[in-house]
């Protein structure tokens, strides 16, 4: 990139709240809009986008989407600051139908928090294109129609953790603005795993540059484990905000003891967006080092950039890569036939089979398998399990 920066000095707001309580929050939103130097008098007549984190239809206490809590706050910010039009967008995983968006918008608690504001739900399913002229991955993105028209674009995101990505914080949210099935289109295109943590990098800049946007995270109760939607809720305890998503993320890692492992956040360090240390964000407002998990568990897959075999990719046609890289594999028992995952793949790779009982399974053949674990994120019965190598799991436990 050489037309977009970002100050990497630019403050990450920290508000401890250990809880969703309403009042509590609607300071920590007010107090971190004005931490990170918005008024307002910056919303006034203007068309703001929020785009939460609903990854897929959970109730909030699953910690896989963004608590309605924490959009009731904002919400109440924004009712005072004559806005032109406030809107509610995101293309969560799966199709991007008006239907699926009103089942997402219903289970999450986001219809029921919106009908209370002075906001709206987007139905609109159209999309754009948002050329990105500056990108190392990818020069043009497509984007969901609300995202290319906002003035101002809120990044509500959740902070947890993310099979693929480590971590999923502000960058990661933003792939949420490509439409429905086009994402699996971009998980098959950027295959490789350096190349889609270099599409990520682009995305979020590029749409940082194309209006204003901040970023808020909820970041009050996460999810570790097999994240992004088959973990299990954690206590975090805090609110982050930010103009720069890459230093929220850099502390956010820290927050989750990942710190230097989030491929993501280490190619905006290289390109200079954000410092690759935590300690090195300009973090205001509460403490954060009391609020490092230490024993934070990371998904099972954890390609963490530290790992001895990354060579691998480039042996003998990826092939060693694939037998020594975890992998998705289906709980049967469990499974119910109901071809989310063969819906979800980008490569097509997983089929529906009957057993000896007559019932549909889903079969993944694993030759094909790009290991994106979109089936894991989509999964609505968590049936899908990540497989690891056990050279690998030594070699994890010794810590190398
Ligand atoms: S693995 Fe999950 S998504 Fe796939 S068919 Fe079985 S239940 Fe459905
Ligand atoms: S089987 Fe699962 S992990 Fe493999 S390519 Fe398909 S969706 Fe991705």
């Amino acid at each position: 990139m050489t037309g977009i920066s970002f100050d990497p000095t630019a403050p990450v707001f920290v508000r401890r709240c250990p809880s969703y309580d309403t009042p509590e929050l609607m300071s920590a939103v007010s107090d971190a809009l004005a931490a990170i130097g918005m008024k307002k008098d910056d919303f006034r007549g203007k068309t703001v986008v929020i785009k939460p984190n609903l990854v897929m239809k959970k109730p909030s206490e699953a910690a896989a989407t963004t608590h309605p809590a924490v959009l009731d706050a904002l919400l109440s910010y924004l009712d005072n600051c004559d806005t032109k039009q406030v809107l509610i967008a995101e293309s969560m995983g799966g199709p991007y139908t008006e239907s699926a968006l009103r089942a997402v918008y219903e289970v999450c608690g986001i219809a029921e928090v919106v009908s209370h504001h002075n906001a709206a739900l987007n139905f609109d399913t159209t999309a754009g294109t948002l050329p990105a002229p500056d990108g190392e991955a990818s020069k043009m993105f497509d984007i969901i129609t609300p995202v290319m028209e906002a003035d101002v674009l809120i990044n509500l995101c959740k902070l947890k953790s993310h099979s693929l990505t480590r971590m999923s914080g502000a960058i990661k949210n933003t792939f949420g603005t490509i439409p429905g099935l086009v994402k699996f289109e971009y998980h098959a295109r950027f295959s490789d795993y350096t190349d889609f943590n270099r599409m990520l990098v682009d995305l979020s800049a590029v749409l940082h540059a194309r209006c204003v946007m901040l970023d808020l995270c909820d970041a009050i109760v996460g999810m570790e484990g097999n994240g992004p939607t088959g973990g299990t809720p954690r206590q975090i305890g805090c609110l982050l905000a930010s103009r720069n998503p890459f230093a929220l993320d850099t502390l956010a890692s820290a927050l989750l003891s990942c710190e230097h492992e989030v491929p993501m956040i280490t190619e905006a360090a290289r390109r200079g967006y954000c410092p690759v240390d935590a300690d090195k964000v300009n973090a205001v407002g509460d403490g954060w080092r009391e609020l490092i998990l230490s024993d934070f568990a990371p998904p099972e897959t954890a390609h963490t950039g530290r790992n001895p075999l990354h060579w691998l990719p480039n042996l003998f046609g990826g092939k060693l890569y694939r037998w020594f890289s975890p992998h998705p594999v289906i709980r049967t028992l469990s499974c119910v036939g109901c071809g989310e995952c063969a819906r979800s793949c980008p490569v097509h790779t997983i089929e529906l089979t009957k057993n000896k009982d007559g019932k549909k399974k889903a079969h993944i053949k694993p030759d094909a398998c790009i290991r994106c674990f979109c089936c894991q994120e989509l999964c609505p019965y968590n049936s899908v399990d990540i497989k690891k190598n056990p050279l690998m799991k030594l070699i994890a436990r010794m810590g190398l």
